[in-house]
């Protein structure tokens, strides 16, 4: 461990939580010459879901330094489907900027990896138990060691150490409240396969329940997912809930035909929540940590990367400055993280109270415009004012006109 005896600080930064947040946010500190500490609680590669990125996260990555189409899927858009009507809409979204489908435990394994050849000091298997963040230090306590530092970044995901600490974490009701999902390989050749994988394409058939994500990876193998907006049933029910949807779909019938189930279903509840408290005296909150909103437009991982990158470029001006300690160091930042999240959350939001795919994006062909909107906010080009749909969203409007 660094000792700084005159400061009595082990480190400038300490970061907790090495997934997509985190390291981007140790990353770019250690880019602008600070002393960086990562700690995470598991050991790269760990399984992540969350596997379709928007393009719009290309910005961050490329201040990383890192090639993320390395071994991943090239995306080109996003298609919105109603199996039952058979009605759907293909938005493309890579049109300027590059996106793929990507599987997380390399990825952020390679995010990880990078920070420490960008001089961060990295720990894995080393999990945050308690902090506490006062107007002269940051000291924390792991399972390990203890550390202090000038300040702290809060990456923890869902976990949202700060915001659980200061009991400061809202559910966002009517959402989305539990996913189940899986992984399956071997997809057999098919005009149809040949062409998901052609595309990269994600596809999103709307259900009675809530929605079904259908993601290809690289190796011809896809990740389905089911998003129920219903009360969780009991365990044991899960698997099979999600055995009914895919054999009642018949793209995937399709799709699954001779394919394997790679690995039992999984589940992912507490969808969706805000972070009251996303930054104080020395600390600040990036990612899921900040807040959470259900994936059906895939916004967490880019999300993560552009918070975290904001907070890092923020923390660095506030050492030069000398303002790490104020507490108003990231009002005018966050409102920018508000400006990206809030869109996205009225934009779920109508995707569950307002029918929006039925109202809007099956009615977008006729009205190119408004499908160049959509597409807008699907790809994460979310801080600009040239957007009607996004500002009737803001506005609390039902729709763009
Ligand atoms: C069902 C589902 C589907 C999703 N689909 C998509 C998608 O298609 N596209 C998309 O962009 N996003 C998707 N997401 C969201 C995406 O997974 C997250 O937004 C993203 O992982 C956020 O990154 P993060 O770095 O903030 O958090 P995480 O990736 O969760 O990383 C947080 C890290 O902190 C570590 N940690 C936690 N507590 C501690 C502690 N006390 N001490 C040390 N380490 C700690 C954890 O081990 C973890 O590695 C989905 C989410 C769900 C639930």
């Amino acid at each position: 461990m660094i000792e700084d005896r005159q400061h009595h600080f082990d480190y400038d930064v300490t970061v907790v939580g090495g997934g997509p947040a985190g390291s981007t946010a140790a990353t770019l500190l250690a880019q602008h010459g600070h002393r960086v500490l990562l700690l995470e609680s598991g050991r790269h590669p760990r399984f992540h879901i969350g596997e379709s990125m928007l393009p719009f996260s290309e910005p961050v990555i490329q201040r990383l330094g890192i090639d993320w189409s390395a071994g991943n899927l090239s995306k080109s858009g996003a298609v919105f489907m109603d199996e039952a009507t058979d009605q759907q809409m293909y938005f493309p979204l890579s049109v300027h900027r590059r996106t793929y489908q990507i599987e997380r435990a390399p990825f952020d394994q390679m995010l990880f990896e990078n920070a420490g050849k960008h001089g961060v000091v990295t720990h894995q298997d080393e999990k945050v138990i308690n902090v506490s963040c006062d107007s002269d230090r940051v000291s924390l306590v792991s399972d390990k060691s203890e550390y202090r530092s000038r300040y702290l970044i809060d990456a923890t995901g869902r976990s949202a150490l700060m915001g659980r600490k200061a009991k400061a974490i809202s559910r966002i009701q009517n959402l989305g409240k539990f996913a189940v999902y899986t992984h399956f390989e071997n997809i057999q050749p098919s005009e149809e396969a040949d062409e998901l994988f052609r595309s990269g394409n994600i596809y999103v058939p709307v259900v009675d329940i809530g929605w079904i994500w259908i993601i290809p990876l690289a190796g011809r193998r896809l990740s389905v997912g089911l998003v129920v907006q219903k009360d969780k049933p009991k365990d044991c029910e899960i698997e099979a809930l999600l055995q009914r949807y895919l054999a009642a779909s018949p793209i995937l019938s399709r799709l699954l035909k001779g394919a394997k189930q790679a690995e039992a279903a999984r589940v992912e509840a507490d969808f969706s929540y805000t972070n009251q408290s996303r930054y104080g005296s020395r600390y600040a909150c990036c990612g899921d940590a900040a807040g959470f909103l259900d994936p059906v437009f895939s916004s967490g991982v880019f999300l993560a990367f552009t918070s975290a990158a904001r907070i890092a470029d923020r923390v660095h001006q506030g050492f030069l400055e000398g303002l790490e300690a104020d507490p108003a160091l990231h009002v005018e930042d966050d409102e920018k993280y508000l400006l990206g999240f809030n869109t996205m959350r009225l934009f779920v939001e109508r995707f569950y109270h307002s029918n929006i795919v039925h109202n809007l994006f099956f009615e977008a062909h006729r009205d190119p415009d408004l499908k160049a909107q959509i597409a807008q906010l699907l790809a994460g080009d979310l801080w600009v004012d040239n957007n009607k749909l996004q500002r009737s969203l803001l506005a609390g409007r039902r729709t763009a006109s």
